[in-house]
């Protein structure tokens, strides 16, 4: 019998091409369903290896059911939805995809402080309702980037790749890291001082136990009222009932958000209601070549772990 690597979301021929010959291969075979728990929980307990989406919970009990589990290939380089701990402890290995989407997530982070700044799908909304009605002076106008500050809170490899695109327009770029790197050009800041600085504010760290809740209300009030906020890092970094607050006060001027607490973000999430919220549906790294990289570095990961050879991109 071939060992069955289990794939929790319909990916296309190509990419499971090459583990068919020697695997058994089974899919959750909807694009924009995720695969019931129930589902996921008894395909599990069969598998050699899981190739999992980031909206998957993998929790501990998904985990130690999964007895013949190997590996854990996660097609995104965050790994929050993970129980790392119980993995280890079962000595199950997982991956993730780093690097392939550095490049395509800050071509996106930039794109959404653009659009954030300068209103883009606000303004396209008035061309398409006809509430545009004639060029008026102050009509649509927004935060100006060029020259602006710019704070980076997780200055790692999307991090640095922001900070490339900050270059050609001439921003300030401060960062806050837990340790001090030695980059040129950019200046290290303790939170506290990037926040009440910076005119644009990004969040590119991880989702961990530290992050979780670290922009809340006392960090959005040392924040500038002329300033932005982007997260495409994940949601629950940020607090977004207190970031409803801080928009709806206008203490700050606007956020833009890739990620959220809960995703699909609920239509009748009050956040919704804000005309000074630029919402995205996670798309940091949606680009073709990207997400095809993506999966050329789990099905490798995969294969490398079941044929007992070592394995790329590990996160433990
Ligand atoms: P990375 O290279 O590991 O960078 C993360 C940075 O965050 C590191 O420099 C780290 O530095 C910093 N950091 C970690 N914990 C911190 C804390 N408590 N306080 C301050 N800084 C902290 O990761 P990456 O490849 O740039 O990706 C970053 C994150 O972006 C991922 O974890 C993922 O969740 C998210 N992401 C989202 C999308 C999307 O579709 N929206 C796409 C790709 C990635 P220190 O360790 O020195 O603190």
């Amino acid at each position: 019998m071939k060992p069955i690597v289990y794939i929790t979301r319909k990916l296309p021929e190509e990419a499971i091409k090459g583990l068919e010959n020697s695997y058994e291969v089974r899919m959750w075979r909807e694009e924009e369903k995720p695969v019931p728990r129930e589902v996921l929980m008894e395909e599990a307990k069969k598998a050699s290896a899981l190739w999992t989406m980031l909206s998957d919970q993998i929790d501990r009990e998904l985990i130690e059911a999964a007895t013949d589990l190997k590996i854990i290939a996660n097609l995104a380089v965050g790994y929050n939805n993970i129980d790392l701990d119980a993995a280890r402890e079962r000595g199950i290995a997982v991956t993730n995809t780093p690097e392939v989407l550095t490049e395509t997530t800050a071509d996106l982070a930039f794109g959404l402080l653009l659009a954030t700044a300068r209103r883009l799908i606000e303004a396209e909304k008035t061309v398409r309702s006809g509430e545009w009605q004639s060029w008026t002076p102050m009509g649509m106008t927004g935060q100006d980037v060029y020259g602006a500050t710019l704070g980076i809170i997780g200055m790692g490899r999307i991090g640095e790749g922001v900070c490339r695109r900050a270059g050609g327009f001439d921003m300030k770029v401060m960062y806050h890291n837990r340790t001090r790197r030695s980059l040129e050009d950019v200046e290290y800041a303790e939170l506290d001082e990037l926040l009440s600085k910076s005119d644009f504010v990004m969040i590119l760290t991880p989702l961990t136990e530290e992050t979780k809740g670290m922009i809340g209300k006392r960090e959005l009030d040392l924040m500038k009222d002329t300033a932005c906020l982007i997260n495409v890092a994940r949601g629950g970094i940020v607090d977004e009932e207190a970031l409803y607050d801080a928009l709806k006060e206008r203490k700050i001027w606007a956020a833009g958000l890739d990620v959220f607490e809960q995703e699909p973000l609920p239509l009748d999430n009050k956040l919704l209601e804000l005309d000074n919220l630029t919402v995205l549906p996670h798309i940091g790294s949606a680009g073709i070549r990207t997400r095809h990289q993506m999966m050329g570095l789990n099905a490798e990961a995969i294969a490398a772990c079941l044929a007992g050879q070592s394995i790329k991109n590990r996160v433990c």
